[in-house]
């Protein structure tokens, strides 16, 4: 089945989330399960991951349908040693809360490389920081977001979400996500029935649907191949709703967290209850 939901606040606490979710009709969630702004965050108390294990397991969110996302501060891939490492410290944080969660993803954006190495470099670096965090974890699988390529970031070719997974030391604890607007940005094209077939025949060739462990759904207020992340509602934007539909009736995409991430938080529950309209 078709698990569709939306990145929910966490104000108040991680406890709220689950609540804020099933508040939508949601039956995955998106959340930051630290302040996606800032470097430091106190450290969950045992209150609260106690009331957010009660409040998932309350509303039937199994950890394979919640994906947590890291903060926007973190480069994987930085080019300079403080950077890096800053970002290497943070990661290993947001992975270590997942886990403390009892969650089993972490989607983040693969990186930059800020116009001082080249692609591969960063790639490279990016798996390598990759592999650190999961030296230090024990379970969590880490999931590489295909972006739009805006700026100096890598990850808008499927090829660049491979070159990371042949780099990582286990396989079984990498994955990827597929954002819609992100993809279309990068190049690939979704609104035709061929084009849609063709680049998800694309990356079944290139990364594989094993790898695929979550999508976001959004709609694209920029054009195909312009490299710009900016997210519409459902229907709103480039995209508009038909490769949605197609989406909800691929089994290729059951049972994964599809999570909106939609700019318009007061319709989501009419944007989820279409797309489970399509899904039936
Ligand atoms: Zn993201
Ligand atoms: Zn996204």
């Amino acid at each position: 089945m078709k698990r569709i939901g939306a990145h929910v606040s966490a104000a108040g606490g991680v406890e709220n989330a689950p609540i804020n979710a099933h508040e939508i009709g949601a039956t995955a969630f998106a959340l930051f399960t630290k302040n996606q702004r800032q470097w430091q965050s106190k450290p969950l108390t045992d209150e609260s991951i106690a009331q957010f294990k009660q409040n998932c397991a309350k509303f039937g969110y199994a950890p394979e349908f919640i994906l947590p996302h890291d903060s926007y501060l973190i480069n994987l891939g930085h080019p300079e040693r403080d950077g890096l490492k800053k970002s290497r410290a943070a990661f290993l944080d947001e992975m270590q809360r997942c886990e403390q969660l009892g969650l089993k993803l972490l989607n983040f954006h693969p990186g930059a490389h800020l116009g001082q190495i080249s692609e591969d470099e960063c790639l490279q670096v990016i798996a390598e920081s990759i592999n650190m965090a999961l030296d230090r974890t024990k379970d969590a699988i880490a999931v590489i977001e295909a972006t739009a390529g805006q700026g100096s970031h890598v990850g808008y070719k499927f090829e660049h979400l491979r070159a990371i997974i042949d780099q990582i030391d286990d396989p079984s604890r990498v994955g990827v996500c597929l954002d819609t607007a992100h993809i279309y940005a990068g190049g690939y094209e979704l609104r035709t029935q061929d084009g849609f077939a063709e680049t998800f025949r694309l990356f079944g060739d290139i990364v594989g649907f094993a790898h695929l462990h979550g999508m976001h759904l959004n709609d694209s207020k920029k054009g195909l191949g312009s490299r710009v992340d900016r997210h519409d509602s459902l229907g709103h934007g480039e995209i508009g709703w038909p490769p949605f539909a197609w989406l909800m009736q691929d089994e290729r995409f059951d049972e994964i967290p599809l999570i909106l991430e939609t700019p318009a938080p007061e319709i989501w529950s009419d944007e989820i209850a279409r797309l489970k309209s399509y899904a039936s």
